[in-house]
């Protein structure tokens, strides 16, 4: 496959109005507004909404989403190049409609929603006029979804769920949830026996246990840790065939996986950018900090890690735009998102070791940063899981050799050197070593 590094200079133009915009007026909003989310805070609607008008007047709202759901469709790879910038603020996505995890979650809505499904729940959330919260990970299990235990019976014309959910975000902000539900415990293929549910956040029987927050994000904690008690749904609140819940998430963990890829590249830019002028700012022993060797390995390292990620992020943001299918580019995919939590955690860790004390503190973002890469490290699944689907994807364009000796062994192939040449070496009556 070639590849193409070049960006359109029309949308070169819409990326400086955009770095500009995030710059003078988005980031400025992460100091006064510290839950973009939180519609309920008037000071966040006085501020952000009109930023949004400026966005949605530019063309460029809800850019994950093709044009048929209202966004501009221009792909991945000028998703990845905006998502670049808008990963520098907490606000920046929310202003610019393509906030986690309501863009996977309109994503989800958007393939497998019935139209009065889509007009109930995707529509006002395409506008940020509601919020949503994904509510998969249970307190028992995380990594293996196979171990959910919440089911969902069906009764007349409704569903009743049972269970509990842990780490929803944005649950305490939500209007619905997506969530994952066994109902067909029978099922003898274990991948078939859950199903994906709407869920209004008001339903009775929803009781909040309580929130959790993680160490590094204001407030009182936005990921729900929530029961659900004899939950009852009307039966039009399925969301995709029953006994598909597994294939259902994967159109909304394939995308959202890549979107906090590229939005984690803006954190690595701060910390490269931060570490360079510090380096060349700071004097010990009669000299710049960028004078010394180790310091200098420091940068190096940390420029290599961080162009080696954003080629591997934007070849398959590109190969997501050439196949229309995340399913084709899931090894790619799992190979961004387990390298990300280390790229990040590592800029970060070199940017906080050359800021020296003021590295500790939360004056500069390091510390923020290297907990956000644990965090991207679990979300959406655990790094282990992911290289383990690696693994497998790679392994699959493989055979075992046909012997007990690899097929790439030197004395295999130098035999066969021979042989190919035999003809020639005796005609030129050439003595070679002997290798075997
Ligand atoms: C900030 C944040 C936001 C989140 N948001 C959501 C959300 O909105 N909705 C939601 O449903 N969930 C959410 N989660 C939960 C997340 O999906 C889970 O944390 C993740 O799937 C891991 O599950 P667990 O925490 O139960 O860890 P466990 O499943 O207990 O795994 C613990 C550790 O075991 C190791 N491990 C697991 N599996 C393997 C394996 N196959 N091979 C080797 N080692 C392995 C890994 O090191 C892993 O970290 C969020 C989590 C965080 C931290």
């Amino acid at each position: 496959m070639a590849w193409d590094f070049e960006t359109d200079p029309a949308f070169q133009t819409e990326l400086d109005w955009i770095d500009s915009f995030v710059r003078d007026k988005v980031e400025p909003v992460d100091f006064i507004v510290p839950e973009p989310l939180d519609m309920a805070n008037e000071l966040r609607n006085a501020v952000i909404k009109p930023l949004q008008d400026q966005v949605k007047a530019r063309g460029l709202w809800a850019f994950h989403l093709g044009k048929e759901l209202g966004g501009p469709g221009r792909g991945q790879v000028q998703l990845a190049l905006m998502n670049e910038i808008l990963g520098r603020s907490r606000a920046a996505p929310v202003v610019f409609g393509c906030q986690a995890p309501d863009s996977g979650n309109a994503e989800v809505l958007a393939h497998f929603g019935t139209p009065e499904q889509k007009k109930i729940y995707l529509a006002p959330l395409l506008a940020n006029e509601i919020c949503s919260s994904f509510a998969m990970t249970e307190p028992q299990a995380g990594s293996d979804p196979k171990m959910f235990e919440m089911t969902a019976v069906s009764e007349g014309d409704e569903w009743v769920l049972n269970g509990k959910k842990w780490f929803a975000t944005n649950a305490v902000f939500a209007s619905f949830f997506i969530t994952m539900a066994i109902t067909d415990p029978d099922a003898a293929n274990p991948y078939k026996r859950m199903s994906i549910f709407i869920v209004r956040a008001d339903t009775p029987g929803i009781r909040f246990i309580r929130n959790m927050q993680v160490v590094n994000e204001p407030g009182n904690g936005s990921h729900g840790y929530i029961a659900f008690d004899d939950v009852r749904i009307s039966a039009d609140h399925l969301l995709g065939p029953r006994g598909e819940a597994f294939r259902v998430t994967q159109v909304r963990l394939g995308g959202g996986r890549v979107h906090h890829a590229m939005r984690s590249l803006a954190q690595c830019r701060i910390a490269f950018d931060m570490m360079c002028e510090r380096a060349l700012s700071r004097q010990t022993q009669g000299t710049n900090l960028s004078d010394k060797q180790l310091v200098q390995g420091m940068i190096a390292d940390s420029w290599m890690q961080l162009e080696q990620f954003r080629l591997l992020l934007m070849r398959t943001a590109w190969k997501i735009d050439k196949e229309q299918d995340y399913k084709k580019v899931r090894k790619d995919i799992a190979a961004v998102k387990a390298v990300m939590p280390r790229v990040l955690h590592d800029i970060a860790a070199n940017a906080l070791q050359i800021h020296g004390s003021l590295g500790m503190t939360n004056e500069v973002p390091f510390i923020d940063q290297i907990i956000t890469s644990f965090r991207m490290g679990l979300a959406d699944g655990p790094t282990e899981v992911h290289k383990v689907t690696l693994a497998k994807q790679i392994l699959r364009d493989y055979k075992p050799s046909a012997d007990d000796f690899p097929t790439h062994h030197t004395l295999r192939r130098h035999e066969a050197a021979l042989h190919q040449y035999a003809d020639l070496i005796e005609r030129l009556g050439i003595e070679l070593p002997d290798r075997s």
